[in-house]
């Protein structure tokens, strides 16, 4: 069995190196001096790799200035462009950068066609010296992959392997794959059947891992702490990006922590742990909140999600940011980052569950802001999915299993979905929030 190992100029991904924290910019690609802006921000918070969004052929150009820019300033960050459906645009920009995103089954609807073109884009790489990223995410896995295999996490790993298999016919090893879901389940259970299936095969490649469409604050930090310290603690992983619907930098701290942890740099702030009756009870003396939250998901995310306990209870203190200690248990907190771990886990919930993009150089509107009012005004519905999402070309696909979608259009206007279906089309952002609502109670339509 061969352990392989990616190169993105000289940052090495897999084979032992340590686990490389990623970010991805969410200005607008053609506004070059906003994005090279935030690269030189990104990369001075430590992020190994910056991801940029390419739409379309005009932005390779913008590209080649923001990454000419940020070399002239001695900034090295290895550039990853993000490609969506245009072969033409990754062909093009793959000379250009370290590394290229695609989804190749995305290419084109035909699958022959498909593949042709990828193996095209695997020799502009290989002859540039240029890595790829074959990105496959469970909302938009495409009918060729379901009709054969489902739309499971199975499937994901399968789609996955057909495309590894195509880059070792071309003798092309400079490759990561991910499979990503904003499901924390379907996650773990697709990169762990991908890890068997490449490990059976005989080339394990580099794996980019991450909870996609995680939201924000506490809740998307929890869920993507439970999803990829639940594979890195099995040696899955080799890169990660913690998504967050936040400015990309807030996803950093989360992303260095979770590489530090399983790097073996740092340890959990807990300080004891008994099992009884398949109950936790656990105690920590912790830093700060963060601290403690990320500790708790990593120490009981995995087990919560493989079923090995029930329940836990939080005991201990954390220092507040004026340093002043708190009781967990008296506080509150340790209640609600039961419910919220609960929740990421996928064992109880206890409030609507939200998925939402991070946004990119694509989005279509503030979906920081609109998440946030989506919150707020929805938080009485559980047992509710509903997906705040920042642009319609992408948006609707990527929203698996939500039951109700809130898509940017872009012009100040918001797409409303059930399901699949759009039932609402150009509301005005200002009372597009109201009408979701109105619809999921049933008040109209
Ligand atoms: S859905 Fe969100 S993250 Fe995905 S391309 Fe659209 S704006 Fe970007």
């Amino acid at each position: 069995m061969e352990i392989l190992t990616a190169r993105a100029g000289d940052v090495l991904i897999g084979g032992g190196n340590p686990i490389v924290a990623q970010t991805m910019c969410d200005t607008h690609t053609s506004d070059v001096e906003a994005t090279v802006a935030q690269c030189r921000i990104l990369a001075e918070e430590g992020a190994r790799l910056i991801r940029i969004t390419v739409p379309g052929l005009p932005d390779v150009d913008h590209v080649k200035r923001i990454k000419s820019t940020l070399r002239a300033d001695g900034i090295q960050t290895p550039i990853v462009a993000d490609i969506h459906f245009s072969s033409q645009t990754a062909l093009a920009v793959a000379p250009i950068v370290e590394k290229v995103r695609i989804n190749p089954g995305n290419f084109h609807k035909d699958h022959a066609e498909a593949v042709k073109r990828f193996r095209e884009l695997i020799r502009v790489c290989k002859d540039s010296g240029t890595a790829i990223r074959v990105g496959i995410n469970h909302g938009s896995l495409g009918e060729y992959i379901t009709n054969l295999y489902g739309n499971t996490p199975e499937a994901m790993a399968k789609a996955a392997m057909e495309w590894l298999g195509i880059c070792l016919e071309e003798e092309f090893l400079n490759v990561v794959v991910s499979l990503k879901s904003s499901n924390t389940r379907v996650m773990v259970d697709a990169y762990r059947s991908l890890s068997r299936a490449m490990r059976e095969e005989g080339h394990v490649f580099p794996t980019h891992v991450g909870v996609t469409e995680a939201g924000n604050g506490d809740s998307g930090r929890i869920k993507s702490c439970v999803g990829i310290s639940s594979l890195l603690s099995e040696g899955i992983g080799d890169t990660i990006r913690v998504s967050l619907t936040e400015p990309p930098v807030a996803e950093l701290p989360v992303a260095k922590y979770l590489a530090a942890r399983y790097d073996r740099k740092i340890v959990s702030s807990m300080t004891s742990v008994s099992l009884k009756d398949r109950k936790a009870v656990a105690t920590y003396h912790s830093p700060s909140f963060e601290t403690l939250l990320m500790d708790v998901s990593c120490d009981f995310g995995k087990r919560l999600l493989d079923n090995e306990i029930d329940d836990l209870t939080l005991e201990g203190d954390y220092l507040d940011e004026s340093g002043n200690t708190v009781s967990i248990a008296e506080s509150g907190k340790g209640a609600y980052l039961v419910d919220e771990l609960m929740q990421a886990a996928r064992r109880r919930f206890y409030r609507p569950e939200y998925i939402a993009c991070p946004g990119c150089g694509r989005t279509m509107y503030n979906i920081q802001s609109a998440l946030a009012e989506v919150k707020a005004k929805t938080s009485h519905l559980k047992d509710t999915v509903i997906a705040v999402m920042g642009c319609v070309v992408n948006g609707p696909g990527e929203m698996a299993d939500a039951d109700w979608g809130y898509v940017g259009e872009g012009g100040g206007k918001v797409s409303i979905y059930k399901g699949k279906t759009p039932v609402l089309k150009h509301v005005p952002e200002t009372e597009a929030v109201d009408r979701l609502l109105e619809l999921i109670e049933g008040k109209s339509i």
